[in-house]
This record gives structure tokens, C-alpha cells and sequence, in this order.
């Protein structure tokens, strides 16, 4: 194999396979390879480096083999006589499961740059929202399609950047309306907030800058503080006999930006700039953690929610508490145990695997729970409303992200 899909990237994008999934996702190299080679996509960026970038963000994701191997093989261009021969040779090549997957996939593709093509033009003008509703149609049949399209266009933000190509603003805004309320509504947080930043640095670029420069000015004194608390956090924790994993954790700009917006605040009234996270082995642990933090520090109680108790509408379970310490210095803490911050990071996508794991010993469980938790998932996105996020989480208003795009 050569660069891009070198040994090294195979290291990294086969990360936790088995060793049928690792020859399954090699098959699909082999086989992309020679067609990706020397073409671009309709952004400009080289489709084999594309292909590769996305497997590796779907492997952080611990998605499954045929997910991986399917990113791989929808990067071949439509064009292609491979795609568009009479005889499906991804079928008879790949099984029909990848076939549909990538099948699906390079449609919501279609369907995209269609919807983006028809609001350029008034007359026209289709609405998103149809196409969202198509998209939750395919997420349907087989939620990793969407998890393919949410890769796949991180990936295309992130080449934006890298390359300097000026990102059109019209796949910016799809971005912020479309695909950062999917990957929220399936939970996957670690694709929800850089597509939002990408999306937000695109569209506002000035206001970005803005916060980054007040971010970084700020940063050494934030971190100082942030270790400090950190430190006492962990050996009055260890003391009380509570095992846990305490850290600082960083805030994204476009969520800075939200509450400054929501909340009528300049950033220097922000309280929760400073925020760290414990996480704990179980549930009770969560709350004696909580009873903890707030004996040490002073509690903001108009500041406190509790998800374990009540989850928020993808999952999303965590409890949430500002404290402000003896100088009256706030700072936010979210207490959870290690499963809900897998589910956190990962959302739906923290259950695939479980799809992968077949029938051997103990995964019929693990499969019932799976179909437990797409089942549920359906019920969710059945409701309907076209954007379910909350207030902070709302896209940018047409009007201003139009004047600085
Ligand atoms: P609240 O004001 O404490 O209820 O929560 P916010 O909506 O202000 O969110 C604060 C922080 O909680 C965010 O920056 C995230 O780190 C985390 N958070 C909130 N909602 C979610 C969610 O749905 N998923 C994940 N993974 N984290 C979330």
C-alpha cells in the first residue's frame, strides 16, 4: 500500500478490528486505491487522502469494520464504471450489507449537494428540511450511513482549514442547520462540536477570531487555576475512598459563543470558561463526587442539573455544577461514570460495535441491547421536530451568518 494508505495510516484506521474486520477494510483499500488515485472531490481535496482521513475519525469513533471499509469505497467518484457498471460489483465483491451501506451513503452525498445547488437558487429554493427528513428516513434503515456523512464532512471542514480553500458559505450554514443537529440527536458529541466550530469559524469568521484570541490570552492563568483545583478535587476524593479520574477539559468557541449570544454576556462575564470533569465507576459514586464538590466549594445552585435523573433527549447523562472557590472564582464540574461518558463522546456510534460482535458467547445480549437502543433511537427522531436542539445549541441565524460569510 502506498501514501495515503500507508502501514502506518492502516495502524491507526484498523484500531481495534478483529482480523477479519482488518482483511475486510485492506479489501476495500486494494480496491479503492487505483481508482481514487490523482482525483479530487468537487471541493478540490484529493479523494484517496479524503478516504483515508475518514476511516481514521471513524476509528476513533470505534465504528465497525463494514463502516470503515464503506468509507473507503463511497470516496470512489459517482463516475466511476466500478459504481455505475450494470452488475453491482460491490455486491459481489463486498456482500450486500457494505454495498448498502456505501449505496446509501454516496445518495445522501447526492441529495446534499442537490438541496445546496436549489437554495442557491430562489426560484427553487428547496427546503433543508426535506432533505433532513430524508436523511432521518435513511438513518432509519441503517443509522452508520449517517455516521459515514457526518465523517465524511468533518473531514471536508477540516481539509478547509488545512488547505486555507475558502469553504463555500452555503456548505458551512448546511453544516450548522443540518449536520451538527444530527450528530447532537445521535449524541455524538466528539463530531458535534468541531463540525460546529469549522462550521462557525466559515461563517463568522471575525467573531471566531474574536473569541479564539480572548481564549488564548487567558489560557495559562485558566490552566494554572484549573490544575490547582484539580489536584485538591483528586486527593479529597481518594481520601473519601472514591476512585476517579479528575481533569481539566477544554471549552469549543461555538458553545462560547452560544451562551454569549443566548445569555446577552460579554465573555468577560462568562463564569464557566474554567470547567474540569471526574469520572467515576458507578452511579452512587456520581453523587457522593457531587456532595464532595459542593463541601468544598461554594455552589451556584441556580447552576446545577442533574441528567442521571432526568437525560437529556439524545441520552446525554451527566450532572452539572458551578461552584465558585474562596476567592469566588467559578467554575464548572460535570460528574459521570465511565459508561454515560462513553455514550457522551460517542453517542450512538459508542454502540456499534456491538453490531460487529456476532453470535458468539455472550453478544446475543449485546445485540438485543443494540437493537434496544436503534429502536429507541427511532422513537426519538420520530418526534419529529425539525430541530430539536436547545437554545444554546440553535444554528446561527441566516441574516448575521450572511454578512460575515
Ligand atoms: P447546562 O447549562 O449545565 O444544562 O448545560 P449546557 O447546555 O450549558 O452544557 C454544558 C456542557 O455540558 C457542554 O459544554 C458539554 O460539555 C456538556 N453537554 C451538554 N449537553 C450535552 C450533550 O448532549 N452531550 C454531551 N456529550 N455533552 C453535553
Amino acid at each position: 500500500m502506498q501514501a495515503p494508505f500507508n502501514a502506518v495510516w492502516l495502524a491507526q484506521a484498523a484500531e481495534g478490528l478483529d482480523p477479519p474486520g482488518h482483511a475486510l477494510l485492506v479489501q476495500a483499500v486494494r480496491t479503492a486505491q487505483p481508482l481514487l488515485e490523482g482525483q479530487r472531490a468537487s471541493t478540490g481535496e484529493p479523494l484517496d487522502t479524503h478516504a483515508a482521513a475518514v476511516v481514521c475519525i471513524l476509528a476513533e469513533m470505534k465504528a465497525d469494520a463494514a463502516t470503515r471499509a464503506s468509507a473507503v469505497l463511497a470516496s470512489i467518484s459517482s463516475e466511476d464504471a466500478f459504481l455505475t457498471g450494470r452488475k453491482d460489483p460491490l455486491v459481489k465483491k463486498f456482500g450486500s450489507e457494505i454495498a448498502s451501506l456505501v449505496q446509501g451513503a454516496r445518495k445522501l452525498l447526492g441529495m446534499s449537494r442537490m438541496a445546496r445547488l436549489n437554495t442557491d437558487d430562489p426560484r427553487t429554493g428547496v427546503d433543508q428540511r426535506e432533505l433532513q427528513r430524508k436523511m432521518l428516513l435513511a438513518m432509519a434503515a441503517d443509522l452508520r450511513i449517517v455516521l459515514l456523512r457526518l465523517a465524511s464532512r468533518l473531514q471536508t471542514l477540516r481539509w478547509f482549514a488545512s488547505s486555507k480553500t475558502v469553504c463555500p458559505p452555503n456548505l458551512a450554514q448546511e453544516t450548522m442547520e443540518l449536520y451538527a443537529p444530527l450528530a447532537n440527536r445521535l449524541g455524538i458529541w466528539q463530531l458535534k462540536w468541531e463540525i460546529e466550530d469549522l462550521a462557525f469559524r466559515f461563517l463568522q469568521p471575525e467573531t471566531y477570531k474574536m473569541i479564539a484570541k480572548e481564549l488564548e490570552e487567558k489560557r495559562v492563568e485558566r490552566e494554572q487555576f484549573i490544575d490547582r483545583v484539580v489536584s485538591r478535587l483528586r486527593q479529597a476524593l481518594k481520601d473519601e475512598g472514591v476512585q476517579a479520574d479528575v481533569s481539566g477539559r477544554p471549552k469549543h468557541i461555538y458553545s462560547i459563543w452560544n451562551k454569549m449570544r443566548n445569555k446577552q454576556l460579554s465573555f468577560g462575564q462568562l463564569y464557566d470558561l474554567r470547567a474540569l470533569r471526574v469520572i467515576v465507576n458507578d452511579e452512587r459514586d456520581c453523587y457522593a463526587a457531587l456532595a464532595l464538590v459542593h463541601s468544598m466549594w461554594s455552589p451556584i445552585s441556580e447552576e446545577f442539573d442533574d441528567y442521571i435523573s432526568r437525560p437529556k433527549p439524545n441520552g446525554y447523562r451527566s450532572l452539572h455544577t458551578v461552584v465558585a472557590d474562596a476567592d469566588g472564582k467559578p467554575f464548572e464540574v460535570q460528574i459521570r461514570t465511565h459508561e454515560m461518558h462513553q455514550f457522551a463522546e460517542y453517542g450512538m456510534a459508542a454502540h456499534w460495535r456491538y453490531k460487529e460482535a456476532g453470535p458468539k458467547g455472550g453478544t446475543q445480549v449485546a445485540a438485543s441491547e443494540y437493537d434496544r437502543k436503534v429502536a429507541w433511537m427511532r422513537q426519538l427522531l420520530s418526534w419529529g421536530k425539525a430541530d430539536d436542539a436547545s437554545p444554546q445549541e440553535a444554528s446561527p441565524e441566516k441574516s448575521s451568518t450572511a454578512s460575515a460569510a
